[in-house]
């Protein structure tokens, strides 16, 4: 609502997929931003992207630590810089050069009570306690975060926001802040933030395959179901996708058991639910 509430009132479609997900990451409640999952050695990088659909313009950062919004640093990347995609280190410093919000300390400090990589004895007391908390993180089911919109001038836009899958290799990188894997936006074609297991997203290049189609002018529900269709035959991938036509057609579906999302037009009481699949 807090999105909507910003095309509302004349604000950009970009601007409305940054509040969203900024909401998200702040929440805890997702695997983003505070909420992120941690890699092996116990540290914390998130990757986030965001696009727009007029002039194509996109931001990402990749492997990022300790900020507190992630699609921030992917904004500011599109905003102040030549460049796309940022990664690593240099992306925390830059988002730290334009003073974002860090996470608190409670928050970071996995990193330095289970950073364990590297040690000679993986079995120690620190290692089992990072695969027992990895464990409770892969029950709680948190899940990435995305967001799409389209504002009055008719632009659209896309963004995703996650901490990665469980038990990830330190420095593993997802679809997510990969243009055309986890997000696109194209006001020819449609805005596509995706979901699930990102190595499998990358191979298929899904957000731009469902963007094509949009634009070869299927529909955006049956857009979304052949590519989806094609993860599973293909290759055995699972992921859920948030479409949005630039007329306005919104279509969500999955092949993963549940993917939690909503929308609202802007009156009466917005549409939540996790299941999309029929
Ligand atoms: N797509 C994200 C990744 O692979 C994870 C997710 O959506 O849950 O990093």
């Amino acid at each position: 609502m807090a999105g909507y509430d910003r095309v509302r009132h004349g604000g950009a479609a970009i601007q409305a997929v940054e509040t969203a997900i900024r909401i998200l990451e702040a929440s805890g409640l997702f695997n983003a931003g505070v909420g992120s999952r941690i890699q092996l050695d116990g540290i914390k990088r998130m990757d986030a992207a965001i696009m727009e659909g007029h002039g194509l313009r996109a931001g990402a950062v990749a492997a990022i630590e300790r900020v507190r919004h992630p699609i921030t640093a992917a904004r500011l990347v599109m905003e102040k810089t030549a460049h796309v995609l940022l990664v690593g280190p240099p992306a925390t410093r830059f988002a730290r050069h334009f003073n974002v919000e860090l996470q608190s300390r409670s928050h970071r400090a996995a990193r330095t009570r289970t950073a364990t990589w590297g040690k000679r004895d993986l079995l120690t007391k620190k290692t089992l306690a990072l695969f027992k908390a990895m464990r409770r993180q892969e029950q709680s089911n948190l899940e990435t975060v995305g967001a799409v919109a389209l504002d009055e001038q008719g632009t659209l836009a896309a963004g995703a926001s996650t901490g990665g899958v469980a038990f990830m290799l330190p420095g593993r990188v997802g679809d997510t802040p990969l243009i055309g894997c986890g997000v696109y936006a194209d006001n020819k074609a449609g805005a596509v933030s995706m979901t699930g297991v990102g190595e499998g997203i990358i191979r298929i290049g899904i957000a731009k395959e469902i963007a094509d189609r949009l634009a070869a002018g299927v529909a955006p529900a049956v857009a979304v179901r052949l590519v989806l269709s094609k993860l599973v035959s293909r290759i055995n991938g699972s992921a859920g996708a948030l479409v949005l036509h630039p007329n306005g057609r919104l279509s969500i579906r999955h092949t993963t058991l549940r993917m939690a999302a909503g929308y609202w037009r802007g009156s009466g009481t917005p549409f939540v639910a996790d299941d999309f699949r029929s």
